[in-house]
């Protein structure tokens, strides 16, 4: 591929973009900017935008768009220093107005969107994915298991430990279907907005992710 690779990993919970957006970014050697760790690292180094989140962390507050914002584009500085081949973003934009501000944020540092893949699931199959995750009761163990993905040897028992298993109150399908109802009203806008664009390019989260990931790089080098 010639030039940079500009991602947004897009989709609904459970349609597996964090799984993607890692393969990727260890196989294409892309950086993977996923606005949590983005937080988290802020803050354990203390930046001062570090600082500035940790209050809003601490009182159980979203942490507020501009300040996301500011720490991508520190971030995006930072790797436009180095040998700058792209980036993959994931977890963000979420809202409308995060992705005019990201849009900005583009324009100013001369960076164009390769693509937004946005990965479809139907909403039965996300429901099954999202509350397939158990974990281990041992707290020493911590082990995390899937339903699907990656099932115990032997039914609700730890591989590692033998410890029952447990589903966490996020996991359930209770969770799964509010999470994906929030989904529905604040990001899937999003979708028109990209796709009016010209950025988006769907792809079928539904077959084993290895297939998934295949059909990417085919649409990536595509567009080269
Ligand atoms: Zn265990």
């Amino acid at each position: 591929m010639k030039k940079e690779i500009n991602i947004i990993f897009f989709g609904a919970p459970g349609a597996g973009k964090g799984t993607q957006a890692k393969k990727m970014s260890c196989e294409l050697k892309l950086p993977h900017i996923d606005t949590g760790s983005l937080i988290r690292e802020a803050i354990t180094n203390k930046t001062e935008l570090g600082i500035r989140a940790q209050q809003f962390v601490e009182s159980g507050k979203l942490v507020p768009d501009n300040l996301v914002i500011n720490l991508i584009k520190e971030k995006l500085i930072i790797l436009k220093d180095r040998n700058f081949n792209g980036f993959i973003l994931d977890g963000f934009p979420r809202t409308i107005p995060q992705a005019d501000a990201l849009k900005t944020l583009l324009e100013e540092l001369k960076l164009e969107l390769t693509y937004v893949l946005n990965i479809q699931a139907p909403e039965n199959i996300l429901i099954k994915r999202l509350s397939s995750r158990r974990l281990c009761s041992n707290k020493n163990c911590g082990a995390i298991f899937n339903l699907i993905t990656k099932r115990p040897k032997e039914e609700n028992k730890c591989d590692l430990c033998g410890s029952p298993l447990y589903q966490r109150k996020d996991d359930t399908e209770e969770a799964a279907k509010e999470r994906l109802n929030e989904y529905h009203n604040k990001t899937a806008p999003l979708e028109k907005y990209y796709r009016d664009q010209n950025k988006l390019a769907d792809i079928a989260g539904t077959k084993d992710s290895e297939d998934v990931y295949n059909e990417i790089i085919k649409i990536l080098y595509l567009c080269q």
